[in-house]
């Protein structure tokens, strides 16, 4: 084996052994933000067999304070975050197969896109997603690492399913739209971002390696702000409970029906419209016919268009996020107007 691992190989907690056993293993991370980004960098560089990172949003300028993995060009460029990430990740560490799906995780696709991921680390910034995942894990037995960030307050859990309680254990449902603080309501500093998903990264590596043993247990909630860090033991509130998914086995998150196919975007100023059938857009027509009414541009990956207040990004398979707005019915309008319904 190459000279690349010798520091983590002589750690006494992973050996030659562990870093075999990892070299077979593959990741998900779902949502490439903050967390996403950290993640991402620590396990590429660990030496995984595989990562595929899946995020549906593109690069935006805020981004950049704690997105540790994006730079200007990459605005400039107008890249996806999933693309942007494969790329610098593929400059730190080539023997790693990475895969980026630009494309937001669903009841339709999270099978074909997750299914054979060894450990699922949750980089997203909505509970629809979480619970859906939460789903999806439990259901398929498949661990995940939960986390969220705001502020300077981070939170983590993994959830080993049959073992520890799930998600639901913990919240029964979706908190209502507007009523949780997001990064665009409280701010955040990027500290605590780091830290949380550092922590993930750590669970992943515990988990990839076979390591189950020394798993954190319960909900670790650090406020960097306040030097407060706080351990909640809730490992026994899914003996107590009879949570509807890792007890009784609904897994309604992964019913079609659920899913919203128009979302407002948590604090983005901003709507995702999905389409029920998948589109394959030509970018080049679209752009002839946009033209005319706003200032159009694309790549590969993403056409944008700016028009009044609002901007239009659309994505090859019809997906949309029309920014400027937090209204879904102006979004649908626009998206009618423009695109087609
Ligand atoms: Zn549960």
């Amino acid at each position: 084996m190459s000279n690349r691992y010798a520091r983590q190989i002589l750690f006494y907690g992973i050996g030659e052994a562990g870093q075999k056993t990892l070299r077979e293993k593959s990741a998900a991370i779902v949502g490439c933000g903050a967390l996403g980004c950290t993640s991402a960098n620590l396990l590429v560089r660990s030496g995984l067999g595989y990562l595929k990172i899946i995020d549906r949003d593109f690069i935006e300028e805020s981004n950049l304070q704690r997105q540790s993995l994006f730079d200007e060009e990459d605005i400039n460029k107008n890249l996806p975050k999933a693309i942007a990430a494969q790329k610098k990740l593929e400059k730190i560490n080539p023997h790693v197969r990475i895969k980026a799906f630009v494309t937001d995780l669903n009841p339709s696709n999270i099978n074909n896109t997750l299914r054979d991921a060894d450990v699922i680390i949750d980089g997203t910034d909505n509970f629809e997603t979480r619970f859906l995942l939460n789903d999806f894990c439990v259901k398929n037995c498949i661990p995940w690492i939960y986390g969220a960030c705001i502020g300077s307050i981070g939170m983590t859990m993994n959830i080993i399913p049959s073992k520890t309680p799930c998600l639901r254990c913990v919240l029964e449902d979706i908190p209502p739209f507007g009523t949780t603080e997001t990064c665009d309501t409280a701010g955040i500093i990027a500290p605590i971002a780091s830290l949380i998903a550092s922590i993930q990264a750590a669970e992943a590596l515990k988990i990839l390696t076979g390591n189950f043993d020394v798993l954190s247990k319960g909900l670790l909630k650090i406020d960097l702000w306040r030097n407060e860090i706080k351990k909640l033991h809730i490992e026994d509130i899914r003996e107590k409970s009879d949570c509807v998914t890792c007890k009784q086995h609904h897994y309604e998150f992964l019913s079609k029906d659920r899913y919203s196919m128009t979302t407002a975007l948590c604090g983005r100023n901003a709507v995702q419209i999905l389409q029920r059938e998948m589109a394959n857009i030509d970018f080049t027509k679209l752009a002839e016919r946009l033209n005319k009414v706003g200032e159009v541009s694309f790549n590969n990956f993403i056409l944008r268009l700016k028009i009044d207040k609002y901007e239009l990004a659309v994505f090859p398979d019809g997906r949309s996020i029309i920014s400027g707005t937090n209204d879904v019915s102006v979004a649908r309008g626009i998206y009618a107007k423009y695109i087609g319904s």
